[in-house]
């Protein structure tokens, strides 16, 4: 039989690649992670901040990782929600003060996040890092992958199993889904830092006929705009990228006053991308490989943490030679069931501006306000403690 190299190869080491191999390499296993960039992380100087919501489950995990102190100093608690649809009159909000916790969640730059993983990742010996490479080739073993780098001379490297989370334009997708459904939601999402008075602790999510925006602080003085909005609408709030400012401030004239001013970070368009499978043959898709979600509701990073946590459990239980994953693959793909199906809820009826969605979206604020249970559960869901005991999470985790 050839010489294994590593237990895992991880190709792609954006947030969750650099954090899975982080945590499989304190197991003790031996890991190759492969980055088609620099691995080293220059924060901008112009001082932008892109934001990334943390729910209060991504803060456990992320704690009981060690990353959690790191970061904290720069992370942003968030303890109030309001939801406000615009054909509704009435204003949901939600503290989490009502479930006996200090925070629903925490705002962090994404950058920072990622450079203080990869500064852990390489301080961890058992890593192998390549950078500026890719995997050209990865064929399947009776009890390996064999895979070609494209920077190492060629070189075939042998690992036991490997992850895909190079992103959503992998070219590995088919080896693992066969079914991949593309979704263009013909919105642009814009990201926009602004210095103004507001309440501190308090994100804000407006649904109205043109697309979804939030107001999410991230420090005393300055709060991320992150509009979505309808591609037919997006002049009527830029124009070559350029705010405008009157009609964008109009959205918020509630929440926010005294605008110092306002600094466009970046544009994305709400191209998105689902794969049927997680898991086939030695071979996992992870992150924006095995799914990009829409933004609504930040579930995009803290569901491939809760899947990291899976893993990282999974194979610290279960000897690495097992060949059954199913019960892995059964809870992720249960708990990305439930994400999915809030994410399809939030862009189909709440943004929708069909009278069926109109009637519906109404209906469903007002079951909030008037039954605690829902709203408890609602609250769960958005924190990522559903079905989990919050106050005594370690055994789950
Ligand atoms: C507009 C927007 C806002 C979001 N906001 C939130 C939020 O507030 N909260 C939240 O939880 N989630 C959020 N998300 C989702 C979150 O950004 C993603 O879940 C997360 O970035 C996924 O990380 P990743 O490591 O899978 O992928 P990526 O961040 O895409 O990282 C992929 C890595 O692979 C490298 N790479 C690319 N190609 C190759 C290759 N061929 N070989 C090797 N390496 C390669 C890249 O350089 C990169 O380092 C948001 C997403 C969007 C689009």
């Amino acid at each position: 039989m050839s010489k294994i190299d590593f237990d895992f190869m991880i190709s792609g080491a954006g947030l969750v690649g650099s954090l899975l191999a982080l945590q499989l390499s304190k197991l003790n296993f031996k890991i190759c992670l492969i980055e088609s960039s620099d691995f080293e992380i220059s924060l901008n100087e112009e001082n932008l901040f892109n934001p990334l919501s943390l729910n209060y489950r991504s803060k456990i995990i992320l704690e009981k990782y060690n990353i959690w102190s790191q970061i904290s100093q720069y992370a942003h608690p968030i303890n109030k929600l309001s939801i406000k649809h615009i054909n509704n009159i009435n204003v949901v909000s939600f503290g989490a003060e009502e479930i006996n916790l200090d925070a629903m969640g925490y705002v962090v730059d994404r950058y920072r996040l990622l450079k203080i993983i990869r500064e852990s990742v390489k301080l961890h010996g058992r890593i192998s890092i390549l950078e500026n490479s890719k995997i050209n080739n990865i064929e399947r073993k009776n009890d390996h992958v064999c895979v070609q780098v494209d920077s190492d001379d060629g070189n075939r490297l042998l690992a036991k199993k490997i992850f895909i989370s190079e992103g959503a334009s992998s070219k590995f997708k088919q080896l693992v889904s066969e079914k991949s459904e593309n979704i263009d939601y013909a919105q642009k999402s814009y990201f926009i830092n602004c210095d103004c008075d507001f309440n501190e602790n308090h994100a804000v999510q407006i649904f109205n006929k043109h697309g979804i925006f939030a107001l999410i602080p991230y420090s005393a003085k300055s709060l991320n705009i992150v509009m979505s909005i309808k591609s037919d609408f997006s002049n009527l709030y830029f124009e070559n990228n350029k705010p405008k400012t009157d009609n964008i401030l109009d959205i918020f004239n509630q929440y926010v006053t005294n605008v110092k001013s306002l600094r466009f970070v970046n544009m994305h368009n709400l191209n998105t991308s689902r794969n049927d499978e997680f898991y086939k043959d030695k071979i996992f898709l992870l992150g924006n490989t095995f799914q990009v979600l829409h933004p609504v509701g930040a579930q995009g990073y803290n569901f491939s943490l809760r899947n990291i946590s899976s893993i990282v459990k999974y194979f610290a239980n279960d000897a690495q030679s097992s060949q059954n994953m199913d019960s892995l693959i059964e809870e992720i793909m249960r708990d990305r069931e439930q994400v999915i199906t809030t994410v399809d809820f939030a862009t189909k009826i709440f943004s929708s501006d069909k009278l069926f969605s109109k009637t519906l979206s109404k209906l469903f604020v007002k079951s909030l306000k008037m039954s605690s249970k829902l709203r408890n559960s609602f609250i769960e869901k958005l924190l990522g403690i559903y079905e989990y005991p919050y106050l005594d999470t370690d055994e789950k985790l």
